[in-house]
């Protein structure tokens, strides 16, 4: 009873004090991790504390106060500002004995670990030894008996951060993301070269354990051989290897690319590295180079992924700490995530699972391996093998045909959706099509038929090779779409595009009553746009690109402003939709954001244009306003701009920029890859089921990914949740982020952490 009484008075505790330490290997985005997690503890009353290098940190008591302003200007940094390392000393009992005196001393009893499995097994460690080692303490001498009553437990959670996304809990792991884009920049440099050679390229990648740095490389880059630990070759693998390449060589390919995981072993658990790939080429007559990735993979700003999900686990850690019964903080847990919201899960469950892994590596278990890593790994692995060129499997034609068309603005993503759609689909045995240019091309006939090497080198090509416009079936071209749709024998369509081709597929599906033909054709939007406003669907194909490339150009803005006091408006595309201007700000650290769903108000900019010269006089450097291009028909961004520059005058300066055009360019991010394979691998999944309960293709609706699964929307259901008069979904999961990002990026003017 007096346990639990204690524990409630922790509870209720205002004034908490929690202590963040990484861990381990750093990882990109470990620095906005602790930028939320201490800005939203301090703003719910908590005394904020950072260990400094890891568990040495506690160990030798380098444990210092952070306020507001010391984690400030760090969202766009790589690394972890508070140090990482690895101590032997905190792995013995004395070292831990150390580490609870100092906690104890700094009336610390809160604490985030923000690092890889062993980390968090140290932190559990820590925790289940807390009130023996403190009985030890006290028993020495060295600290009072009432300490018992006051710190009568250890509250822990876990972030995993790792590059090598080898933790069960989290889809991703923070730094995985970024590890992944800087992987991808040096393959597609390299496959440039290649391809003008003729050459073969062995890439080695970082990952000990895990080959998720090397299968997401592999599908994003469309590799022709991976080697990962979790599956290694049978044996005889040199061989097979090598005559695919060949294979690949006579159907056309230029140049070929095989990426190993650092940890790649073969059956007999033997290292495969990637000397010895080299070797066996050359041997055969390849001329073969050798790339080894090393530490850049590690570096570098992290990605808008991995900045967005740091900042919720980070957020989502000191809410724990907060909003918990006494039962809930006795149990540590491991902050993940399930597609685009943070999920907890028993931390020790999470850390076991994954070093289960480890051993069944070890003991050559490899058929249960790919299984306990998780779904979407196995998922991946599967997509990678049907879409590589080495494993084509003969499959009967069912002799059905399944036509894609891209409708609204080019997407980044388009083109290995695409390739996805086209490979994936000949392995189920369909016909596949592409159409030119959207609904209007389908009315004019211009299709081309869907081979497995018209896509070749699709999955790093930006743009849409397809083509893509605006306009949606009408009256004057309806019959001019079904003759095209009767010629070709389509069976089913999928639209990859924006809130116009949801517009479309909606206008055709109304025409089914007027023509019978278009009812045996099954018709599916799925989310191809940089904007995410389209039904269906939390996150839309394009949308990552398009942030990585706003948080690029805003990285560049804010450095071009050090040393100067200067506020920047900054536009962003979105049309009516607040998506990205709220999502930038958010991995960004804008002050505010204006989005059309909430509207700009007289009221709202004399406030803001208040705290930002509040926070100038208070020597404030820079500040950062993003608007959403349509945020309001009235106070445009010319407007606001020349607001606060007469407002502000004497105090700050103002610079306005328009981001424009490159928001939607470049070559397509490694989500933006992956991602739109992985929504083709559902398309087909649907189809067949589909096939296989009514004989024929009849679903209508769209797909899109909620709750991090991928979910079918019947056609009514998506037309319901289309706003038309603003062209976006009528609910936004994403809303509520905007004061969230507010709240973390805008100095109080009563410091909560003085
Ligand atoms: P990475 O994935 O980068 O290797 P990690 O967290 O798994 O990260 P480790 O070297 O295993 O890295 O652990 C980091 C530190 O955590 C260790 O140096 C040690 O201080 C502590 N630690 C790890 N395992 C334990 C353990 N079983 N008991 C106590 N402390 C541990």
């Amino acid at each position: 009873d007096l346990l639990c009484e204690r524990l409630e008075n922790k509870t209720h505790c205002i004034a908490k004090r929690m202590a963040v330490l990484t861990s381990g290997g750093d990882s990109s985005g470990m620095n906005p991790a602790i930028r939320s997690f201490a800005r939203q503890a301090m703003l719910k009353g908590a005394k904020v504390f950072a260990v400094r290098e890891g568990y040495n940190g506690l160990v030798n008591d380098s444990i210092v106060p952070l306020n507001w302003g010391s984690v400030a200007g760090i969202i766009s940094r790589g690394g972890t500002i508070i140090g990482t390392a690895r101590s032997t000393e905190f792995r013995t009992r004395e070292g831990r004995k150390k580490a609870v005196f100092n906690l104890v001393k700094n009336r610390i009893d809160n604490l985030l670990v923000i690092g890889g499995d062993g980390s968090l097994t140290g932190a559990n460690l820590l925790r289940t030894e807390w009130c023996s080692l403190l009985k030890e303490l006290v028993d020495d001498g060295k600290l009072s008996l009432d300490v018992m009553e006051h710190f009568p437990m250890l509250s822990i959670a876990g972030i995993v951060g790792s590059i090598d996304n080898d933790m069960c809990g989290t889809d991703l792991t923070v730094g995985a993301d970024t590890a992944t884009r800087r992987i991808l920049e040096a393959i597609d440099s390299i496959l440039s070269t290649a391809v003008s050679h003729q050459r073969s390229f062995v890439i080695e990648v970082m990952g000990r354990n895990c080959g998720w740095l090397a299968l997401a490389s592999g599908v994003a880059t469309g590799a022709d051989y991976i080697l990962i630990p979790e599956s290694p070759p049978e044996d005889g693998w040199e061989q097979t290897m090598a005559d695919n390449l060949e294979k690949g060589r006579l159907s056309g390919r230029r140049c070929s690319l095989v990426i190993v995981s650092e940890g790649a072993i073969d059956r007999q658990g033997k290292p495969i590295t990637s000397a010895y790939v080299r070797q066996f080429l050359e041997d055969k007559g390849h001329d073969a180079r050798i790339t080894i990735l090393g530490h850049v993979q590690r570096g570098g700003t992290p990605t808008f992924l991995d900045r967005y999900i740091a900042t919720r686990m980070g957020i989502d850690a000191a809410n724990y700490f907060y909003d918990s019964t006494a039962e809930q903080l006795n149990q540590p847990v491991l902050i993940g995530m399930s597609g685009m919201d943070t999920i907890r899960s028993p931390l020790m469950e999470c850390v076991q699972k994954t070093q289960s892994i480890a051993s069944l590596i070890k003991e050559r278990r490899f058929n249960e391996v790919v299984d306990v890593r998780g779904g979407m790994f196995k998922e991946f692995y599967e997509i990678f093998i049907a879409c590589s060129n080495l494993h084509r499997r003969k499959v009967e034609s069912k002799g059905m045909g399944v036509l894609i068309l891209h409708s609204g603005g080019p997407s980044p993503g388009m083109n290995p959706c695409v390739r996805a759609f086209t490979r994936l689909g000949i392995d189920h045995g369909y016909t596949m099509y592409g159409c030119f240019n959207g609904f209007g091309g389908l009315a004019l006939g211009e299709i081309e038929q869907l081979q497995w090497m018209t896509v070749n080198g699709w999955s790093v090509m930006g743009g849409a090779e397809l083509g893509t416009n605006r306009s949606i079936p009408n009256d004057s071209n309806i019959e001019d779409i079904i003759a095209t749709l009767e010629r070709y024998k389509i069976n089913a369509i999928l639209m990859f595009g924006g809130f116009n081709g949801y517009l479309g597929i909606a206008k055709l599906y109304e025409y089914r009553e007027k023509y019978q033909q278009l009812k045996r054709i099954s018709i599916i939007g799925a989310p191809g746009t940089i904007a995410n406003n389209v039904p269906g669907t939390n996150i839309s194909i394009g949308s990552d690109t398009s942030l990585n490339n706003t948080l690029d150009a805003l990285d560049k803005i804010k450095q071009s402003a050090v040393a100067s006091r200067r506020l920047f408006v900054v536009e962003v595309m979105g049309a009516h939709c607040g998506y990205l201007a709220a999502m930038s700000s958010l991995t960004s650290g804008a002050e505010r954001s204006y989005i059309m769903e909430k509207g700009i108000t007289l009221n709202t900019l004399t406030k803001d244009l208040d705290m930002f010269v509040e926070r100038f006089k208070r020597e404030h450097r820079i500040g950062l306003i993003i608007k959403s291009e349509l945020a309001s028909n009235t106070y445009s961004t010319h407007f606001i701009y020349s607001l606060f520059k007469e407002e502000g005058k004497h105090l700050f300066d103002v610079r306005e920029s328009i981001l424009g055009h490159l928001q939607q360019g470049g070559s397509p991010s490694a989500i933006d890859r992956i991602f739109s394979t992985r929504l083709m691998n559902h398309y087909y999944q649907f189809l067949e089921k589909d096939l296989k309960e009514h004989g024929h293709l009849q679903m209508n609706g769209c797909i899109g990914f909620i709750d991090g699964g991928i979910h079918y929307t019947s056609m009514p259901d998506m037309i319901e949740e289309m706003s038309d008069k603003f062209r976006r979904p009528r609910s936004q999961w994403w809303m509520d982020l905007v004061e969230t990002s507010q709240n973390i990026s805008v100095f109080p003017l009563d410091d909560p952490s003085s």
